[in-house]
């Protein structure tokens, strides 16, 4: 079997153009979407992936500030500059860009962003909100996962679905978007005894892991959808993902590769949750549509 290769540059245009829809509509009325990203210390990739976040913004029409803090700013300053952007009317999401410097307390800080702006889906009530499975915030990586699967037309009720990972960012909410869509959800980690078993009775195997090329051909049932999140640099320096392609696109019936499949929805469905919480901050839209 040769695998479908799941196109995520091009799933994540095609949403793009669907959330710019609803964005025009917003601006139409008045409301710019807006974004706010807080940077903290000099980290090269953080820096990568917030020029990213900016930049899509700007393609969408919507609204972005960045706030370049130093590596030695106070928890007390950073937490003031959460307030301010809290306060601002023309803010509607805020995500401060992971990881912090370790004097810094992320926990804290996560908790001080209005939950109603909270676009990453990180503070515990939009968490809390997700376990029920009511929330308006999915964090952007397994939201892009489920909207490609969508999108794919791959069923999730009823199939076995295995996460090898449980980060809250990543690996957690991916099983409960999992769970909420009917499928059956089992979880590895790093205690899991016999990894190789239960990832070859998955119909639907995320890897989540973040070590290169650690999914093999072997571990993967025949036909099985494989959504690779890893995002690693391999010994050449080459960007490479937690799914040997080689092997495993022999076996599955569907992959996505490393770059160009999940990435590109990340950041895509940061747009999405910027947008919907415009609508609902706004009034504009009813928070029963706003989905
Ligand atoms: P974390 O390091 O926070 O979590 C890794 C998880 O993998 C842990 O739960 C860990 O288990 C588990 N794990 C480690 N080794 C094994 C093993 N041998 N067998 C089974 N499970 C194992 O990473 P993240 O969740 O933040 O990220 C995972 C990957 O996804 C990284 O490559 C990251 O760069 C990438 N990523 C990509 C994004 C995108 O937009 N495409 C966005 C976010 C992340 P335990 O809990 O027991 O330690």
């Amino acid at each position: 079997m040769t695998a479908q290769i799941i196109d995520g540059k091009a799933i994540a245009q095609q949403v793009r153009a669907e959330w710019k829809i609803r964005s025009d509509k917003l601006i139409a009325q008045g409301v710019t979407p807006g974004m706010a990203v807080i940077i903290v210390g000099n980290d090269p990739a953080s820096k990568v992936y917030v020029a990213n976040k900016v930049k899509a913004c700007a393609e969408l029409g919507l609204y972005s500030i960045h706030v370049e803090m130093p590596a030695d700013t106070s928890e007390a300053a950073l937490l003031a500059e959460v307030d301010a952007l809290n306060k601002n009317p023309a803010i509607h999401g805020i995500l401060v860009q992971l990881p912090l410097p370790g004097h810094l307390d992320a926990h804290k800080v996560i908790e001080a962003i209005n939950p109603d702006k909270d676009v990453d889906g990180f503070h515990q009530m939009n968490v809390g909100a997700l376990v029920t499975g009511e929330t308006p915030f999915p964090s952007c990586t397994p939201y892009g996962v489920m909207v490609m699967l969508e999108k794919t037309g791959i069923q999730i009720e009823g199939k076995h679905a295995v996460v090898v990972g449980r980060s809250n960012i990543v690996g957690k909410p991916m099983a409960l978007l999992l769970l909420h869509k009917n499928a059956t959800v089992t979880i590895c980690t790093s205690k899991t005894v016999d990894l190789a078993k239960h990832t070859r009775d998955a119909d639907i195997l995320v890897a989540a892991v973040g070590k290169p090329n650690f999914i093999t051909g072997d571990m993967v049932k025949p036909g099985a959808v494989v959504i690779d999140v890893g995002i690693n640099r391999n010994s050449d320096g080459k960007l490479v993902g937690d799914v040997d392609f080689a092997s495993v696109s022999a076996v599955a019936g569907f992959l996505t590769p490393v770059p160009g499949g999940v990435g590109p929805m990340t950041i895509t469905m940061l747009i999405a949750n910027t947008v919907r919480a415009a609508e609902r901050l706004s009034g504009l839209v009813k928070h029963a549509d706003a989905e």
